[in-house]
């Protein structure tokens, strides 16, 4: 018989997993703060658990980590794990300390089947969708050797802040997401707060509308282009959810919560998407309204992200010059601004765009290579 992996449950999928082992909901709870506020994996070790419980675990369950293929620890802090799969797949998470925060960079699919041109996990097409213990299990990993090597005290953590921002688009991945978004807020587990757990999301617009019925955290939407045509090249996704309804979308997403906003990706590409006009596009993007419930605008901040090149992209970096222009354009308008710092560059760790190695099941990388990109210099506003 296969053991069940315990990582695959939230708090609530657990406490029905006990149920069906005779067990009643304290247990549930006590052992959910076992595996992911101690991590523990030995039921042996787990003290407060009857006996007999633990020897009924230890024949059907199991905490199943994901093997470590590499770690990589750059000269700032920053730490990368690329972990094995299964079936030649291999997904990476990056740690990224900073003096206030410690942020962990977490993968929902081996590779991606939405295909942004400028990103190079697109260019290795699509493999799965990881289980929600595959999901967990990197911050899991990443949480408890962390607190180690830190050598945290009891009540200390070394994450208080996650990005589903590595490989895979999260919403794409729906049903794995949410129990994994669930566990990470849960007092009982991670304890983030939501504002502090962020999906990133190239605009699957229904999945957007569900987030926030079912778990509303943080949104980060990687926009790219201030037009349509640009878009639909940049983003494929676009071609079936253009801009306008992804506005939409967004501004329905904050209507739950009017005190947040969202975050815009932006990456930033030389001649590309990176000129005063297109700055001046995106103003009036998220400016545009008034809306149908007579609101006006999106609450919302821009982050620039310089472009990690790699060869296949035939694209390149934008200019630190004309990234500051462009960022000053915004700001100028009063839009939160912000460029992102490149980090663990000696170890190739840029958030978002992570090369880790996927059997291709959708053949994008060669897909891309013969389709010609059609660049719009500067195209006209979207269509709405
Ligand atoms: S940027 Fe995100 S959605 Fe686009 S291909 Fe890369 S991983 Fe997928």
């Amino acid at each position: 018989m296969s053991l069940v992996n315990l990582l695959d449950f939230d708090l609530e999928g657990l406490t029905a997993f006990c149920e069906g082992l005779g067990e009643k909901r304290f247990r549930a709870v006590q052992l959910f703060r076992w595996i992911h506020q101690k991590g523990a994996r030995d039921f042996g070790q787990m003290s407060d658990l009857a006996k007999s419980l633990r020897e009924k675990l230890a024949t059907r369950a199991e905490v199943r980590p994901l093997s470590v293929l590499s770690e990589h620890v750059s000269s700032d802090g920053t730490v990368k794990w690329l972990f094995d799969v299964g079936g030649g797949n291999a997904v990476e998470s990056v740690f990224i300390p900073e003096e206030d925060r410690g942020t962990l960079c977490v993968s929902s699919q081996a590779g991606c089947a939405v295909g942004c041109r400028f990103c190079s996990t697109g260019h290795q097409g699509f493999s799965r969708n990881l289980s929600t213990g595959e999901i967990l299990a990197q911050l899991w990993h990443a949480e408890h050797q962390l607190r180690a090597r830190l050598k945290l005290g009891v009540g200390e953590r070394a994450i208080d802040n996650v990005v589903m921002m590595g490989m895979g688009e999260p919403l794409q991945n729906y049903a794995a997401l949410v129990p994994a978004l669930r566990t990470m807020l849960d007092d009982h587990g991670y304890g983030l707060s939501r504002r502090r757990v962020t999906v990133s999301t190239s605009g699957v617009v229904p999945m957007i509308e569900r987030l926030r019925e079912d778990c509303p955290v943080a949104l980060a939407v990687s926009l790219h282009a201030p037009n349509d045509p640009l878009r639909d090249e940049l983003v494929p996704l676009n071609r079936k959810y253009p801009i306008a309804e992804l506005l939409d979308a967004c501004h329905a997403y904050l209507s739950a919560a009017p005190r947040d906003f969202i975050t815009f990706e932006y990456c930033m590409l030389d001649g590309v998407n990176d000129t005063d006009d297109h700055a001046r596009q995106l103003i009036e993007l998220v400016r545009r309204s008034p809306r149908a419930d007579g609101s006006r605008g999106i609450s919302c901040k821009f982050n620039l992200i310089p472009f990690n090149p790699f060869p296949a992209s035939g694209l390149k970096r934008s200019p630190r010059e004309r990234v500051q222009a462009f960022a000053r354009v915004l700001a100028d308008a009063g839009i939160v601004t912000t460029v992102r710092k490149t980090r663990g560059d000696d170890i190739d760790a840029a958030c978002g765009q992570l090369a880790g190695e996927v059997q291709d099941r959708t053949r994008a990388a060669e897909r891309m290579t013969r389709a010609p990109i059609r660049i719009h210099a500067a195209a006209p506003t979207a269509r709405s």
